[in-house]
């Protein structure tokens, strides 16, 4: 016979396993219709995050989680949190705001080390600003 009877992990119901599901098929059924529901909920609220979904179809966060883990949804649907300023992106980790002002940190940063040592080297060269070194 094929397959083998086991609990459904979901509703603990006996049911003829036929690969590797853990779950029965009315539970995958369920999954499937849900995830439908889920799909059109995020499909006509594009800008949707993970708790409007699960207000919106009474999804369990879990099978959303899943889905996104598995790229059911287009990349710019589900919404994170910006680890800097904490703004809503799309896609993560930084905001666009946040990750340009660090872009300009960067760059001023760098800008000021090769600026001090040009000025050091210059310094050095020409023995001036002596009376800033060594003094704390
Ligand atoms: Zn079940
Ligand atoms: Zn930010």
């Amino acid at each position: 016979m094929a397959g083998k009877m086991r609990n459904c992990q979901r509703c603990g119901k006996l049911f003829m396993q036929q690969s590797r599901e853990k779950i029965c098929r009315d539970c995958r059924d369920a999954d499937a219709a849900m995830e439908a529901k889920v799909m059109d909920f995020v499909r006509s609220n594009p800008e949707c995050k993970v708790p409007d979904i699960i207000e919106g179809t009474g999804a369990e966060e879990s099978l959303i989680r899943r889905m996104i883990d598995d790229g059911r949804f287009e990349q710019n649907v589900i919404k994170t949190n910006c680890k800097k300023c904490g703004k809503e992106i799309v896609g993560g980790p930084y905001c666009e705001a946040c990750l340009s002002s660090m872009q300009e940190n960067l760059q001023s940063v760098q800008e000021r080390i090769s600026a001090s040592s040009t000025a050091a080297a210059a310094a050095r060269g020409r023995g001036m600003h002596s009376k800033n070194l060594g003094k704390k």
